[in-house]
């Protein structure tokens, strides 16, 4: 698979990158747009191909799926290039209702966009305690398989204000990429990336978190770099800094932690994942 980072600002957009969305393009040939914040569309649709892409969603803080209305407009009504067949969406067990009002006329309505998107729920364990062996991921018997095409994919539940997943995306041959989505520090973020290709790992602290930041809501870049170095991922790449942040800073305690190669995420940037 290659990865395109459409946006990665944390929190909100910033005037030259969008919020959180990263497009992933499948052996299969399928393209999953994973996580639709604001700026995310019109990147989209710089890349030409709104129309026919599934859609994942990490949770559903607005910087993570402002956006999807938009491309709901765009696979019902585009003259030309509207959804041809209906495409699967997954993602929290709010998506439907949620995302529904987002694009409803009206305050009391629900806009039902099963027409052009086959919805589904993440199943993720509630376990306290992450697993450790990376044979009970792979084999679906503590995080369930999903399938969209020829890819699998996993969720294991994160620590953040609302029902939010961290996401595991594999191909058929293995390669893997591994999404932290907004998350504070929980072993199942190391468990469900064991041995994975690429950890996008969002770092909104910076370097570390001094103490004055709100509890269980993000990870610092030294967190970030302690689950790659414990998931043995092959590459790290830092996301989700807000325009306010530290990416430098992030970038030295993750390398304080993790000594294979570490970036930052950049809107544009496509990565290649596997073979
Ligand atoms: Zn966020
Ligand atoms: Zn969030």
């Amino acid at each position: 698979m290659d990865m395109t980072i459409l946006g990665c600002s944390g929190s909100l957009s910033a005037p030259d990158n969008p919020a959180s969305g990263y497009l992933l393009r499948m052996a299969d040939g399928r393209e999953i747009l994973m996580d639709v914040g604001p700026g995310v569309l019109a990147q989209l649709e710089s890349l030409g191909s709104p129309g026919s892409v599934d859609v994942i969603f990490s949770h559903l803080h607005p910087d993570h799926c402002s956006d999807f209305p938009s491309l709901v407009v765009w696979q019902r009504f585009h003259p030309t290039q509207a959804a041809a067949t209906r495409h699967t969406l997954l993602g929290p067990s709010i998506s439907a209702l949620h995302l529904g009002r987002a694009s409803a006329d009206h305050p009391s309505q629900v806009d039902d966009f099963s027409d052009i998107l086959d919805v589904h729920s993440w199943h993720a364990p509630v376990l306290q305690d992450a697993p450790v062996a990376f044979d009970d991921i792979s084999q679906g018997t503590v995080y369930p398989a999903h399938h969209i095409g020829a890819t699998v994919l996993y969720a294991a539940p994160a620590v953040h204000p609302t029902e939010s997943y961290m996401i595991r995306v594999e191909e058929q041959d293995g390669s893997s990429l591994v999404y932290s989505g907004d998350t504070a520090a929980t072993g199942h973020l190391a468990a469900l990336a064991a041995g994975a290709d690429v950890l996008l790992c969002e770092a909104t602290w910076g370097e570390r978190d001094d103490g004055n930041n709100p509890p269980q809501m993000h990870l610092s870049g030294e967190e970030a770099g302690q689950a790659a170095a414990e998931a043995g991922v092959g590459r790290l790449i830092i996301t989700h800094i807000p325009p306010w942040g530290d990416p430098e800073g992030a970038l030295r305690g993750a390398r304080r932690y993790y000594d294979g190669p570490v970036e930052l995420a950049r809107r544009g940037m496509t990565v290649s994942i596997g073979s």
